[in-house]
């Protein structure tokens, strides 16, 4: 080694010591401690950890992504003095709300099928012929887009999609900043036609998987046990069980698909029959159809499951497999209410379903449905079980078990920093007691001021910070010209 570079070296060697011990000091000292883990406390009167009781003046305190730290705000400030500070006064923090069942990519088509919904077999025509007829690509994706806006303003930070453009809603999600499962689309009724289905829905795949981020993941959707063949269904099951994908499906639905897997007739079945498909109906409860088709395990999340009997519900908890409660849809096309006070055992997360059946994304009104449906049919005895911390339970941790996401749901040290705030301090929430019950009681999405995903603050007092929501508006209207 020569001189100059010894000299070199040794120089850099002492600067690098100086950093080294300037570093050190300032590390001694609490404001640099705080400002260079760039610590947040959002504070406000309730905090609703979920997984935890409710504290009275509680606060959450957000590094990065994640949560540092919960409970009240006196400690918390005390913990961490140079942190930066909101205190949102009346008003709640809780999770962010998890949304188990949307179709994003039918945003616009809000208020298009009410004309059809007393016709489910022509509310799905006319559905799925708008999508593919009338919407190009970027139709679809600012579609999804304004969906995922939607959910954002209300609160929303996890989204199950079930898409059959998962692209479009991989983008909007992404866009957004809301995190999520994809579960792309495959449906087609013609036995014949399973191999090409299915090496569609592997096409689709692989362009969606470079779409996987931190937030967002795939999974697969085969999309109900009327709507997909036997050799399709058993062959997304397999698929996902082996490329360990979760996956998501329309089941025991409607009256219509109840007649078709049970006694092989009604809509379903003369649609089947028009269109040359040969159906030999299993006689069975849709569940028990899929049960004995494999799809029943811990990796499946049962959309609706409104005609579950008390034998599917016992099927559905031995498996492990989840349910997504969408009482609004289900009210709105007129299926029929699922046995919410008779899911409380099982994976639970709460759904809003698209909004073409709803006609809104909004968690808090799922879950007063949920109860309000369950109350008005069950015992005053199980009035108890029928809290409204019951239903934020299944609004937030719920849903985020049911997803398989064990870091969100809760407000808890480590855990993801997913949560929002919603004033409390409204006319309609004036005055609250509780903060569970004003939330599903009094409250809507619409109340909601702050949601936070991973840390990071994506919808704040009337904006969504992350995409132009004035083009998307735009887009939008004009989308309903084209339909
Ligand atoms: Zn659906």
């Amino acid at each position: 080694m020569n001189d100059e570079l010894k000299g070199e070296l040794s120089s850099l060697h002492r600067s690098s010591f100086l950093l080294h011990r300037f570093l050190s000091l300032c590390s001694l000292c609490p404001l640099w401690q705080t400002k260079s883990r760039m610590i947040k406390i959002y504070s406000a009167h309730w905090l609703l950890p979920v997984s935890s009781p409710q504290i009275k003046d509680g606060a959450v305190a957000v590094e990065g992504s994640r949560i540092v730290a919960v409970g009240e705000t006196a400690d918390l400030v005390a913990r961490f003095p140079g942190a930066a500070r909101e205190e949102f006064g009346e008003a709640a923090i809780l999770p962010g709300l998890v949304n188990c069942h949307s179709h994003v990519e039918l945003t616009a088509m809000r208020g298009y099928l009410e004309d059809v919904e007393g016709d489910f077999f022509a509310w799905l025509m006319k559905l799925t012929q708008a999508r593919l007829q009338r919407m190009t690509a970027d139709d679809l994706r600012v579609s999804a887009t304004w969906g995922a806006v939607e959910a954002a303003r209300a609160g929303v930070t996890t989204l199950a999609d079930a898409s059959n453009d998962g692209e479009a809603c991989a983008h909007a999600l992404g866009d957004v900043g809301l995190r999520g499962v994809v579960h792309q689309e495959a449906i087609h009724p013609d036995p014949n036609r399973a191999p090409d289905e299915l090496a569609k829905l592997k096409d689709k795949l692989a362009r969606l998987r470079p779409l996987e981020t931190e937030l967002v993941r795939v999974g697969v959707s085969p999309h109900s046990p009327y709507s997909v063949s036997v050799p399709l269904l058993e062959s997304v099951a397999d698929l996902a069980a082996r490329e360990r994908l979760p996956l998501t499906i329309h089941a025991a639905e409607s009256e219509a698909e109840d007649l078709l897997i049970r006694e092989g007739r009604g809509i379903f079945a003369d649609g089947l029959a028009l269109r040359g498909i040969e159906w030999r109906a299993p006689k069975v409860s849709p569940i028990r159809y899929l049960k004995q088709l494999g799809l029943l395990n811990p990796y499946t999340l049962l959309a609706h499951c409104v005609r579950a009997d008390d034998e599917d519900i016992e099927a559905i908890r031995e498996s492990g497999a989840a349910v997504a409660h969408c009482p609004k849809s289900n009210a709105k096309l007129g299926h029929g209410r699922a046995p919410y006070e008779k899911f409380l055992r099982l994976r639970l997360g709460l759904g809003s379903d698209s909004v073409a059946s709803n006609n809104t994304c909004d968690l808090f009104e799922e879950a007063r449905f949920a109860l309000l449906l369950a109350r008005s049919a069950t015992r005053l005895e199980r009035m108890g079980e029928l809290d409204a911390a019951r239903a934020v339970h299944d609004a937030t941790l719920g849903g985020a078990l049911a997803l398989g996401f064990e870091t969100c749901g809760s407000l808890e040290e480590g855990k993801q920093a997913d949560l929002a705030v919603v004033r409390l301090d409204a006319p309609h929430q004036t005055p609250a007691h509780d903060a569970a019950r004003a939330l599903v009681f009094s409250s809507s999405g619409r109340d909601v001021e702050l949601t936070v995903v991973a840390g990071r603050e994506i919808y704040r007092g009337g904006r969504v910070l992350s995409v132009d929501e004035e083009r998307l508006r735009a887009r939008v209207r004009e989308i309903k010209g084209k339909l």
